[in-house]
């Protein structure tokens, strides 16, 4: 039915090479990585098959030459990603705590990505898309929010299918508006892809049970649970619940991990693989993310995964 599409912000990652608090004293960084949850999601998707494409904005700089070059290397169509020749591409500095809690200092409501809006290039794609991916993250910028919303009626209408990954992140404030446009767009979706608390707060209830007969309610028809070192559950009304534990790897940077096992798992279940088949590229796709620095640099093939597979023992229950 036509390319999986996804909006929003393309970044690029910047990371503290040493665990610590802030960023108030010079250190060495890592980086610059391609990065951006919706662009993250959108190469995985790319990686492993079907037709992916990205909409989205970056400034006329290397920062956004190195993401371009990226998602088209990997497969993604980057026909609408537009090149504003006046705002830099947008930027995020992370640091690790010893915790594993992480600090972002972001530039995006001053960058291209911020300026992001319909064009005749997104109309094009959105006319000819089959999915739309949601990141939550996109939604705190007024001008994709705008692009998604509109995206997400015309795909409907034609029949096209959503997921939604509320991907909250506190750092990037929510206004009652846009919660108001995350709720809607939890109603109409078909897959939801939450981790930790976001499924309660997609469903607006507590309690895993609570929460998915709720998202069963308003026509939800598959969650897959992201659940860390835990691995992830996939529910679907009607159906035993199934799980996949994660794989057994040395984690080095989680950033990324719940955006590429997404690309993966929407990839894989547009391609018309079966939920278990899913889940084990799914989970194989966040595992390698969670092994190396930058959150797009374990973006996997197909035959790369499998590999993995093959290769890599699962985590004890
Ligand atoms: P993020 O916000 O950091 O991108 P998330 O919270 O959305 O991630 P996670 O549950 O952390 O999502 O990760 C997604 C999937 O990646 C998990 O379901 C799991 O299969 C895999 N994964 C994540 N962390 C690890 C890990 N340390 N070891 C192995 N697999 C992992």
């Amino acid at each position: 039915l036509g390319p999986t599409i996804c909006v929003g912000e393309i970044l690029v990652e910047i990371m503290a090479t040493s665990v610590g608090e802030g960023f108030l004293a010079p250190m060495d960084l890592a980086g610059p990585y391609p990065s951006g949850a919706p662009a993250i999601f959108i190469d995985q998707c790319a990686k492993i098959g079907g037709s992916a494409a990205m909409i989205g904005a970056v400034g006329r700089d290397d920062f956004g030459r190195l993401n371009l070059d990226r998602l088209a290397a990997d497969g993604a169509d980057i026909s609408a990603i537009a090149v504003d020749p006046d705002y830099p591409t947008g930027s995020a500095f992370v640091r690790y705590r010893a915790d594993g809690a992480r600090d972002f200092v972001y530039n995006i409501a001053t960058s291209a990505a911020a300026r992001l809006g319909w064009t005749d290039r997104v109309a094009d794609l959105v006319g000819r898309a089959g999915h739309l991916h949601v990141m939550g993250s996109a939604l705190s910028m007024p001008g994709a929010a705008r692009v998604i919303e509109r995206a997400a009626e015309v795909v409907k209408r034609r029949g096209g299918t959503i997921s939604v990954d509320p991907n909250l992140r506190k750092e990037l404030a929510h206004d009652a508006a846009t919660g108001r446009l995350f709720s809607d767009l939890v109603g109409i979706c078909d897959l939801l892809l939450p981790s930790g608390d976001e499924l309660d707060h997609a469903a607006g209830a507590a309690g895993t049970d609570a929460a998915l007969a709720r998202l069963f309610d308003r026509g939800v028809k598959e969650v897959a649970l992201k659940q860390g070192r835990a691995g992830a559950t996939v529910f679907a009304p009607g159906c035993p619940p199934q799980h996949a534990p994660a794989f057994a790897v040395t984690e080095l940077d989680p950033t990324g991990a719940g955006d590429c096992f997404g690309g993966a798992y929407v990839a894989c279940r547009r391609l018309g693989m079966a939920v278990p088949v899913a889940l084990t590229y799914a989970t194989a796709a966040g595992a390698r993310t969670v092994m190396r620095r930058g959150p797009m640099e374990g973006a996997a093939t197909r035959a790369e995964l499998d590999a993995f597979i093959a290769a890599t023992p699962r985590i004890a229950p």
